[in-house]
């Protein structure tokens, strides 16, 4: 498979001096959707983080709902037909139902109502894995009592600038009926497109970032967001099919990713873990994940006309520059 890219160039006169200047513009296509992307200079569109978060952190906690002495009280529960106990639990983690739903069945879980305050760099493995536990064990149980919904999926919004609307760290899980946008694209991508794909970054090797066992993962070719990551396994399709293993294959990868962006100074991120029906031939359960702007007072969002009304990419961020950041830690 060739991976497209269409080198362009703009060219004007300096302010000041009249001198040419050129400015090369790379529009790369998406092997599976055909999204495209463009890939401009270095010019800081993701400024370093100058916020307190701790302390904006202590202000609001005393609101939080998924604190310890407010999560019993004020986050809704489960109804019986999905679990017996209302919320599911799994080390720290705890799992209920989103109040404000965007699906039939979609569910907060919080990596432990202590963590408030959950920096990048404090995430570690057994906090992300059981809180995938909880969200395997959720879309398991609602595709068993509702075979209506198979689309399943594990989201994320962390910090305000991704979408969140409530500070305390957690992941999101939706399990419909209805696919999202790219839930269907990715599921009508032809099985051998999946395989020329990561053959491709395998040979050129400038963004395949390592096998961490049946999971691979590479930096998007052409991103849709900042330092997008994307992760395949094969011989599953669904959340609901991820076995203890996988699931903590997969928490490990998410965990090395999470922490290499706190070293890259990011610390708000979006997550989709892509699911289509269980056992769709052919299709590998996949992901992406990327960072978002920074926390700051009157920050610009890295989300413009481009990403939002033409779904184009634009980043100053070239992939191979965010494979080099994160270097060899997905190899050990
Ligand atoms: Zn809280």
């Amino acid at each position: 498979m060739e991976l497209r890219r269409h080198l362009l160039t703009a060219e004007m006169l300096e302010p000041g001096t009249d001198r040419v200047i050129r400015t090369a513009i790379d529009v790369r296509i998406d092997p599976l959707t055909g999204h495209s992307s463009r890939i401009l200079p270095e010019r800081g569109l993701m400024p370093a983080n100058e916020f307190d978060l701790a302390a904006f952190a202590r202000e609001n906690q005393p609101r939080c709902p998924f604190c310890p002495e407010r999560i019993n009280s004020l986050t809704p529960k489960l109804p019986p037909t999905i679990h017996p106990e209302g919320r599911i639990a799994r080390g720290e983690a705890v799992l209920f139902p989103n109040l404000h739903s965007y699906s039939s069945h979609s569910c907060v879980s919080v990596y432990s109502p202590r963590l408030h305050h959950l920096p990048l760099e404090d995430m570690t493995e057994r906090l992300v894995i059981d809180n995938l536990f909880t969200q395997v064990a959720y879309a398991r149980a609602v595709m068993a009592a509702d075979s209506e919904s198979r689309w399943a999926s594990i989201n994320a919004n962390h910090m305000l600038p991704s979408g969140s609307s409530l500070f305390h760290p957690h992941l999101q899980g939706i399990v419909d009926s209805q696919p999202t946008t790219l839930q269907k694209m990715l599921a009508d991508v032809p099985a051998e497109r999946f395989e020329s794909y990561l053959k491709a970054e395998r040979q050129t090797g400038e963004r395949y970032l390592g096998d961490t066992g049946r999971v691979e993962w590479v930096v998007s070719f052409a991103p849709i967001a900042p330092a997008e990551l994307r992760a395949f396994m094969k011989g599953i399709s669904s959340p609901a099919e991820l076995d203890e293993d996988l699931t903590a294959e997969l928490g490990h990868g998410l965990t090395l990713a999470l922490n290499a962006y706190a070293e890259m100074g990011f610390e708000s991120f979006n997550l989709a873990l892509y699911g289509a029906p269980v056992a769709t031939d052919g299709y590998p359960l996949n992901l992406r994940l990327a960072c978002r702007s920074n926390l700051k007072a009157f920050y610009r969002s890295d989300s413009t006309f481009l990403e939002r009304l033409h779904w184009e990419g634009a980043v100053d961020l070239a992939p191979e520059v965010v494979a080099e950041r994160i270097g060899g830690r997905f190899q050990e």
